[in-house]
């Protein structure tokens, strides 16, 4: 299994991140996000509103297809805030290491590459 954005994940996953069930995963994870005030980027720390953040999938094993139809069976841990240029720079880490796009699982991938992209993103003002 590949954590890179391409092979076949892709079709699979890009699907589930347009439909129906996932958008309201989406809003049912920020309300519940939104109760313990707390919203921040995963990766630099800063704090935020819904719109300003994105969800990365720590782990996508809560998710499955039936038929045509998504169910978004993910747990609240699995999934993370992220601004888009973190997430865009987190995915990126994982995607050019060798190690972490093919020997590691999400998880651990996920957890190695943040403080890669805190230190890429720390210092800037934003
Ligand atoms: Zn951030
Ligand atoms: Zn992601």
């Amino acid at each position: 299994m590949s954590n890179r954005r391409n092979p076949n994940a892709r079709g699979y996953r890009t699907g589930y991140l347009r439909s129906v069930p996932w958008f309201q995963r989406r809003d049912r994870w920020f309300a519940r996000e939104a109760a313990t005030g707390s919203l921040a980027c995963a990766a630099c720390n800063l704090a935020g509103t819904p719109r300003e953040f994105e969800l990365h999938h720590v782990t996508y094993s809560g998710v499955v297809q039936e038929g045509q139809r998504w169910v978004a069976g993910e747990a609240h841990e699995d999934l993370i805030p992220l601004h888009p240029l973190c997430h865009e720079l987190l995915h990126w880490f994982i995607d050019t290491d060798p190690i972490l796009a093919r020997h590691r699982s999400r998880e651990d991938a996920t957890a190695q590459a943040l403080p890669k992209v805190l230190a890429r993103v720390g210092g800037n003002a934003r």
